[in-house]
């Protein structure tokens, strides 16, 4: 749509049509609610947390057993929304979490599945290393588990997606229009973008990492990179390849080091036919904070590359360790590098939904029908405190830290 001055009124406003707010779009439209979504680029963009081809998808998540159950039902909408587009939105390829034995990939992995109840198969050194040749430069303590519920996502196709299905349900889509305002009134929220006035009683704000621009809340973005390999042999990343996705699948891996790397072999049915995708995990000294306005979206070679390159050579000998392509992108973490969603300080008037913390993509149906239902007053579909933005951290009170107060979502800096 172009630049207007007519005022437009919905139920709800959804700010930031990325991962999350897509998501929110489309399962607030389902529902039937009035929703306008504004987007500052074009829909399916490559400049915020949600570009490339593919993000690992895993319900085991190590990162907090209270994402299970968030995996879980973004599992279910990954269909129901692919279904409804006609395209594969995930694919449970399966994957591989590999590491010392007593690890925290390998243990989280453990843990959370059990917490899951996901079947997953423990592999031997012996065994993993005649499963999956690629992995020879094992430590002797290392071990592997295989979870047939992980596997890909699709980032860019996915936000098209739930865009898509939303507008077929009749929200209203504002793309390349940037919300420079948010007011809070009596009685809910005044936002400008562009040449519009929009207003509604209540708001959703997902704008990735330009969240801390708007919302006083501790949430850094992060500069964060991301890479594709090949292997030695020109074959080794076509079909059927030692590095092609069906025998060089899903991974997380931990070196004796510490030091984990995560990717999954060359997608030649669905992905983006750049060969092997890897990065390294932001352990707080690999990638640098950002301002996302001002990015830097060059990659520098010794800079970027020196630290994943000699991990690569490291894990996976018959690789070439030098990374073919880099795309800069950027993720946004919090102070517990869990997500931060609900309602600042109970304002009912206002949802938030940032801190993705780099493992944010595989749940976004989940996230998104998460802030339709709290947006709503509908009780949420699992236990979602772990997420609140006024959670205690650490012997420390979020709450003081993390008011939403009007004042500070009054106006955008950018
Ligand atoms: C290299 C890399 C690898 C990753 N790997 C994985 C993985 O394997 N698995 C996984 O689950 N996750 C992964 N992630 C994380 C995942 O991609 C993010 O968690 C997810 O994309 C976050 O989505 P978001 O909606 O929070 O942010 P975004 O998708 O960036 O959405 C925010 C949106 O808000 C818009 N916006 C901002 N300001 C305004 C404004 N003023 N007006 C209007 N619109 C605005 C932006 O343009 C943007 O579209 C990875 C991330 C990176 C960078």
């Amino acid at each position: 749509m172009t630049g207007s001055t007519t005022p437009l009124e919905a139920d709800v406003i959804v700010v930031g049509l990325g991962a999350w707010g897509s998501q929110a779009l489309w399962r607030l439209a389902s529902r039937g609610v009035r929703v306008i979504g504004v987007e500052r680029f074009g829909i399916g963009h490559n400049l915020g947390s949600t570009h490339g081809a593919t993000r690992l998808f895993r319900i085991a998540c190590m990162e907090h057993p209270g994402l299970a159950p968030i995996a879980l039902r973004a599992r279910d909408l990954w269909y129901e929304l692919g279904a409804a587009t006609g395209q594969t939105l995930l694919r449970q390829t399966g994957g591989l979490m590999v590491g010392p034995a007593d690890g925290q990939v390998v243990t989280g992995t453990l843990r959370a599945a059990e917490h899951a109840g996901i079947d997953v198969t423990v592999l031997d050194n012996a065994e993993l290393a005649k499963q999956f040749p690629q992995y020879a430069a094992l430590g002797p303590d290392h071990i592997g588990v295989w979870d047939p519920a992980a596997g890909l996502a699709y980032p860019e196709r996915g936000v098209r997606a739930a865009v898509a299905a939303a507008e077929e349900l009749g929200a209203t889509v504002l793309s390349d229009t940037r919300v420079t305002n948010i007011d809070l009134v009596d009685g809910g929220v005044v936002v400008r973008a562009g040449g519009y006035t929009l207003r509604a009683p209540r708001i959703v704000m997902a704008m990735g990492a330009w969240m801390p621009k708007f919302v006083d809340v501790p949430l850094v973005a992060r500069r964060t990179p991301m890479f594709w390999f090949e292997g030695e042999n020109p074959g080794d990343i076509e079909a059927g390849g030692a590095y092609a996705l069906e025998n060089f699948p899903v991974f997380i891996r931990q070196l004796s080091d510490g030091t984990s790397l995560w990717g999954h072999g060359a997608d030649t049915e669905d992905g983006d036919g750049y060969a092997v995708k890897m990065g390294l995990e932001d352990a707080g000294e690999v990638f640098s904070d950002a301002d996302a306005d001002e990015v830097d979206r060059y990659i520098h070679r010794d800079a970027d590359t020196t630290l994943l390159s000699e991990a690569v050579g490291r894990a996976f000998p018959g690789m070439n360790p030098e990374p073919f392509k880099a795309i800069p992108c950027i993720v946004t973490n919090s102070v517990d590098r869990q997500f931060v969603i609900g309602r600042p300080g109970g304002d009912e008037r206002i949802v938030i939904a940032g801190g993705d913390s780099g493992h944010g993509f595989k749940h976004a149906p989940a996230i998104g029908e998460i802030l339709a239902q709290l947006v709503l007053d509908e009780e949420p579909f699992t236990d979602v405190a772990f997420m609140s933005p006024d959670r205690t951290y650490d012997g420390t009170s979020w709450a003081d830290d993390m008011t939403v107060a009007p004042r500070a979502v009054a106006t955008a800096q950018s």
